[in-house]
């Protein structure tokens, strides 16, 4: 048998954007000598890619083992609770009479109830948020009643954070009220027992996010241990494990990687909207439209469930210049240096990917937290610029086109691209042995031995 200094469970929400961060946080434990495990749902288990490899995957159950369509956001909150607390216990007492017992569960801010399990059977139990410190910060203030609702002013001041318009604030908050499991489960459940956590891990580096996070760790003992990009992008000297992600698509990885290696440096223009973004027919034509006028190389990411909206003629017309991939392994494709700039809605993880890859941006916000992330990449740390929607909420073609080529040509995407290398320098730092991130997770490993 293995002898591991203690055994971490991972249990990341089963979303990509979840599972995503908490795996690089895991194989950053195991480099440390920790034990793995990931628990993931028997649904979600049967769609991953590139299981293979030095993490050990168990699944439970969220009481949906065919798939969740169609069920209500609070009929599937509810039932995976019940359900997930059962199957997660099943699963810790049988890895301990299989003789790895777990010492910790790190779980997902957004399943709270995982804190109850971990302490009913002696367990640590550690937080993790995959959101930004900033949007964290928003989430809590409402928590605590500092910020009223629905907003009396077009202005908001929270402690730490620049001055913030209705706009900037996430969905759940901006369009309060629409949707209300969510905003009950990001601004209550998530901020009610974190108290009582062992640890409270924040996917962000200190540099980043340095005053948001100053004033939050007033509050709560917060620690940051992003970026979560696995060392091999970081530091092309490093040779790290190739499962770098569990994903839920089929990552297209050799038809993306021979095409990009045919571009030459900086010419192509890579656009994405995440794993769960829905973009309406009408904006892919625009998005279509932009990118035929800007006469770039492209790459652009259409999942499979989405791809019945793409203009196809349109498409095909411009089809010598662009390819159309339903998943593309993202870390590879921001690394590879034919990439000018990347078209993102700003979820957490593809902002954090883009810092610390040096990526410039044309940021296009959906949902969620992307609109105050977005709000940080073109005003605070100025990677990059954002493609403003028109009264429909749609971005017009023009703004596309005109946004493409003032991030790949020009001064300002010659300043943009300045920053976004200072950011990479900063994030490797923050990585890096010594580095603020890198020290507090050897602190977390410590406490975990030490208990
Ligand atoms: N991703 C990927 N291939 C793609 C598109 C996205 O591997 O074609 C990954 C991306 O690297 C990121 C995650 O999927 O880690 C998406 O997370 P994010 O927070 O950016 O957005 P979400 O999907 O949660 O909206």
């Amino acid at each position: 048998m293995e002898t591991h200094k203690a055994h971490c469970l991972i249990f990341p929400y089963p979303m990509q954007g979840h599972i995503n961060p908490m795996l690089q946080f895991a194989k950053r434990l195991q480099h440390r000598g920790t034990k793995i495990t990931l628990a993931t749902t028997k649904f979600v288990f049967k769609t991953l890619h590139e299981v293979s490899g030095s993490i050990t995957v168990e699944t439970i159950s969220d009481g949906f083992d065919e798939g969740e369509n169609g069920v209500a956001v609070d009929t599937y909150y509810a039932t995976f609770q019940k359900v997930g607390s059962e199957t997660i216990t099943e699963l810790i007492l049988k890895l301990k009479d299989s003789g790895y017992p777990v010492d910790c569960i790190v779980y997902d801010a957004v399943l709270p109830w995982a804190l109850r399990v971990a302490k009913s059977l002696g367990l640590r139990a550690a937080v993790f948020f995959t959101q930004s410190c900033a949007v964290n910060k928003i989430y809590y203030h409402v928590y605590t009643g500092l910020l009223k609702l629905p907003l009396e002013e077009s202005k908001v001041e929270i402690p730490g954070l620049p001055p913030l318009s209705a706009s900037d604030l996430p969905s759940f908050i901006s369009s309060y009220g629409s949707y209300p499991p969510i905003f009950q489960l990001v601004t209550h459940d998530q901020m009610k027992n974190i108290h009582e956590a062992d640890s409270i891990i924040y996917n962000t580096f200190y540099k980043l996010e340095e005053e948001v996070i100053d004033w939050t760790s007033r509050i709560l003992p917060i620690m940051t241990i992003g970026p979560t990009i696995p060392s091999m992008y970081l530091d092309k000297r490093l040779q790290d494990d190739k499962q770098y992600g569990l994903s839920l698509f089929n990552p297209m990885t050799n038809a993306c990687m021979p095409w990009l290696n045919e571009r030459s440096t900086s010419s192509v223009v890579y656009i994405s909207f995440g794993s769960i973004a829905e973009v309406d027919a009408e904006q892919m034509e625009e998005v279509a439209w932009g990118l035929r006028t800007s006469n770039y190389y492209f790459l652009w990411v259409v999942r499979e469930s989405e791809s019945n909206k793409l203009p196809k003629d349109l498409v095909k017309e411009i089809s010598d210049r662009g390819l159309v991939s339903s998943w593309c392994p993202q870390l590879e494709v921001l690394a590879h240096k034919s990439i000018g700039c990347f078209i993102t809605h700003c979820g957490w993880n593809s902002t954090l990917e883009a810092l610390s890859l040096g990526v410039p941006m044309v940021v296009m916000p959906r949902w969620t937290d992307q609109s105050t992330n977005a709000k940080f990449v073109t005003d605070i740390w100025k990677t990059g610029i954002k493609a403003r929607s028109d009264e429909n909420g749609i971005v017009r073609r023009d703004v596309i086109r005109q946004c493409i080529s003032v991030v790949m040509e020009g001064e300002k995407g010659q300043e943009i691209r300045k920053n976004a290398d200072k950011w990479k320098d900063l994030a490797r730092h923050a990585f890096d042995e010594g580095g603020s991130s890198d020290k507090n997770i050897k602190d977390f490993v410590s406490k975990l031995i030490q208990s």
